[in-house]
This record gives C-alpha cells, sequence and structure tokens, in this order.
C-alpha cells in the first residue's frame, strides 16, 4: 500500500488508515490519529488476560486495551518484541530465523496474551510464530495452489463458481497464520486496496447477474476503517442481483475488541449478510471471544466457523469436538474443516486426508449433528472444494443398501421403490 493510498483513506473519513505497513504503524505514525475520549465500547477483560496487562503494559487503561486501534498499534511484529513474552529458547526451532525478516510476523497483545510463557508446543504459538520449516518446500507446494490469480478476471475478484464470487479487500490481517492460504498476497503490497482500486471489481459484479453471493475477504476485511466496508457494503447491496453477502474474518478471535457496538450496529443495515470466522483451536474461545460472537450473534449475523486441519494443533477426535461443541456454545455454527493446503512450506502442518475424516467419524454419533462440519478439500489447481465423508453406504446387497453406523454395526435399509400405481 502506497503513502497515496494511506492518505487517501484518512481523508475518506478521517479515520485511523489501518492498512499501513509494518514499519509506519510502529514508528509512531498513527499515534496522533487515535480517537479522544472514545467510548469504552467493548468490556471484557478475561483474568489471565488482566494479569498480562499488569505485566506488560502497566499504565495502559481498560479503554486503550478495549481499543481495536491501539491492539493494532500495539501489536507484536518482531521477535525481539515477542522475546519478552515466550522464552525463545522454547520456541524457536532453529536461531537463524530470527535473522530472517521475510516472514511476516503480527500478533495483537489480546492474542499474544494466550501464549504468554508457552513452549514450542502450544497450539497458539505454532499457528503464529514463524518457523524455520516455513522455508523448506516440498513436493506439491505451490505459493499459490488454489490458482486464485488465475481464476481472478478483474483486480480483487476471484470467480471460481458460477453464482458467487470472492472480493479480496485488503492484504491486511491483524494477526498473521503461518499457515495462511493467501500468504502469497497477505503482507504483500502487491495488494490492490481502496475504494478506486475497488471499482473494476465492483463492475464485474454489476455486469454478472449470474453472480448472488458475495463473499469479502482478504487479508482481513474486519481491520478496515468502518467506513470502508460500510462503502462495500453498500456499494453490493445496491446491485439487485446480488442477494447474500458473506465476510470472512479472524478478527473476532485475534482482536474482538474490534466487534464494538457502533460496528454491529453498521453491519446489521446489510442484511442478510453472513459471517465465516477462522478457529484455530479450543483455547481460542475466551470470554472476549464470547462477547464479540454474542454481539454478532445478536445483530442477526448468522455465524458459521472454518477451521484449517493443522498437524499437531487440532488434528485429534478430542481437540476438534472440543472445539466444535464450544463454538456451538458461542453461536458459531461449525461449517468447515479444511485440509490444510499445500502453500509453500506447509509440510509441517498438513496431515493426511485419513487424519481429517477420522476426526469426522469419531464426532458423527458422538455429539450433536449441529456439531459436525463439514471436511473439504480445496483442489489444488484450482478444482474448488471437494467434500469428503468417511464410508457409511457400503453398498447393495440385493435390494437392501448395506449402512454402517458410528458404532460400526452394519444395517440394512430396503432401497426399492413401489412403482405400483
Ligand atoms: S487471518 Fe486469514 S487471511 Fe489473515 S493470515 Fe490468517 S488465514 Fe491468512
Amino acid at each position: 500500500m502506497n503513502e497515496k493510498l494511506i492518505e487517501e483513506c484518512i481523508s475518506a473519513e478521517g479515520d485511523v488508515p489501518l492498512v499501513v505497513p509494518d514499519n509506519l504503524v510502529m514508528s509512531g505514525y498513527l499515534k496522533n490519529s487515535l480517537p479522544k475520549n472514545k467510548h469504552p465500547e467493548f468490556s471484557t477483560i478475561s483474568p489471565n488476560t488482566r494479569k498480562f496487562i499488569n505485566r506488560h503494559f502497566p499504565g495502559v487503561s481498560d479503554e486503550q486495551w478495549n481499543s481495536w486501534r491501539w491492539q493494532i498499534k500495539n501489536s507484536y511484529i518482531s521477535f525481539s518484541q515477542l522475546n519478552k513474552i515466550i522464552d525463545f529458547r522454547r520456541v524457536i526451532d532453529d536461531q537463524s530465523i530470527l535473522d530472517n525478516d521475510k516472514l511476516p510476523l503480527r500478533i495483537t497483545p489480546y492474542y499474544a496474551s494466550l501464549i504468554e510463557g508457552a513452549g514450542a508446543n502450544h497450539p497458539i504459538v505454532k499457528g503464529v510464530v514463524p518457523s524455520i520449516k516455513e522455508l523448506y518446500q516440498t513436493p506439491g507446494e505451490a505459493s499459490d495452489p488454489l490458482h486464485e490469480e488465475n481464476c481472478s478476471p478483474v483486480p480483487n475478484i476471484v470467480h471460481r463458481y458460477p453464482d458467487r464470487v470472492l472480493f479480496l479487500a485488503t492484504g491486511f490481517c491483524s494477526t498473521y497464520c503461518r499457515y495462511c492460504t493467501r500468504s502469497h498476497m497477505v503482507a504483500k503490497d502487491k495488494m490492490h486496496y481502496g475504494k478506486a482500486a475497488w471499482q473494476p471489481g465492483l463492475e464485474y459484479i454489476r455486469n454478472n447477474k449470474a453472480v448472488r453471493d458475495v463473499l469479502i475477504s482478504g487479508g482481513d476485511p474486519l481491520t478496515m476503517p468502518e467506513a470502508h466496508l460500510e462503502y462495500l457494503l453498500e456499494s453490493l447491496r445496491a446491485i439487485p442481483h446480488v442477494e447474500i453477502i458473506r465476510i470472512g474474518t479472524k478478527v473476532p478471535v485475534v482482536l474482538p475488541q474490534r466487534i464494538t457496538s457502533s460496528f454491529v450496529n453498521m453491519l446489521r443495515r446489510y442484511h442478510p449478510l453472513f459471517m465465516s470466522i477462522h478457529f484455530m483451536h479450543p483455547l481460542e474461545l475466551t470470554p472476549e471471544v464470547h462477547e464479540a460472537c454474542t454481539r454478532l450473534a445478536n445483530a442477526g449475523i448468522p455465524l458459521g466457523s472454518q477451521t484449517v486441519l493443522l498437524k499437531g494443533i487440532n488434528d485429534s477426535v478430542p481437540v476438534m469436538t472440543k472445539l466444535m461443541q464450544g463454538l456451538l456454545r458461542n453461536r458459531v455454527r461449525p461449517y468447515y474443516i479444511y485440509q490444510c493446503d499445500p502453500i509453500l512450506g506447509s509440510g509441517h502442518f498438513r496431515t493426511t486426508v485419513k487424519a481429517g475424516l477420522d476426526i469426522i467419524r469419531g464426532m458423527r454419533g458422538y455429539t450433536s449433528g449441529y456439531a459436525i462440519p463439514h471436511f473439504v478439500i480445496d483442489a489444488p489447481g484450482g478444482g474448488g472444494k471437494i467434500p469428503l465423508l468417511p464410508e457409511y453406504a457400503l453398498g447393495h446387497e440385493g435390494d437392501n443398501l448395506v449402512l454402517q453406523n458410528y458404532e460400526g454395526k452394519r444395517f440394512y435399509y430396503p432401497d426399492v421403490v413401489d412403482t405400483a400405481d
């Protein structure tokens, strides 16, 4: 994102331009732009996070901590900053990574409070702290394995399925996941951002009457200034054939303070609006996340989850069951578990496909059907999402379909219809 665009962001609404390079964020560029006397709209601070604040941000008020702008401005973006909260001798797998500035690092103070003092095996540490293994390429990996760039008729748009498009609104996230499918474009300057840059994408949708569903994603669209996201929602809502709008985000998990009442009041003007929230592990289900999800659900926004299956993080039946049951308690419907995409340097995260099938098999029947997500592979090469199911239908014996239930017991269904009038 260039300087001109940053100025456009400021003048557009007198708001903080949040999609700015990390060096500008940390140089104090935003310091004088922070709104003063802002009413503290978000109020939850869990006990462990309170201790973290006292240790690492003494003097910071609840109002500051609960300001999502403060959270972005004070995010951890270097190993030397992170070293204050986790012991690198226990976490870093190779000291040479400390000199590597190619791996984007960004963790909000709130999300960092969940890993204070943690070791290398902590699931959230694995999810957000860079590893030297990201620099090792294994067979089958690619920077854009889903061929999103090949399916992009105009900048910011990916059009893969007949009736829906993906609108990549920004390349910025408040926290960078190590296994990100879009690591080829997030945190990079190549992203087209802003009202002017979005026009070809909006025009493309206006001209394609088959598009009834638009998924706004990125990067993370909930890091954008409110007026910018509203501009996009308003522009899409003005297109008669766009029936539903979806937003893909991890912000309610890593930056729940962003879900202010003014923000949800803005969102509720653009129904039918759906939200897919990216969760990784049950440790993410904190009181803060509960407040964020409650605010969104109370605004009438149906919430669904998406979770990437990750080796050593969530690839077991107990962990995934706990996550999915916890999501339901937070009013989020489990929606997708994704097989990890083969992006460059993802070998240490990827499981076998069987591991995902075993998880679905281990959940089905043992917990509510509402807690069972779809297990899918986003086919490399641009094939789209392909659902996978354990074998429950074993074939026919005569006119009977042989079925196997969750306990492995066999049952027979008469698979014939009466053709008599
Ligand atoms: S929040 Fe989503 S887009 Fe951002 S780094 Fe994580 S996976 Fe990638």
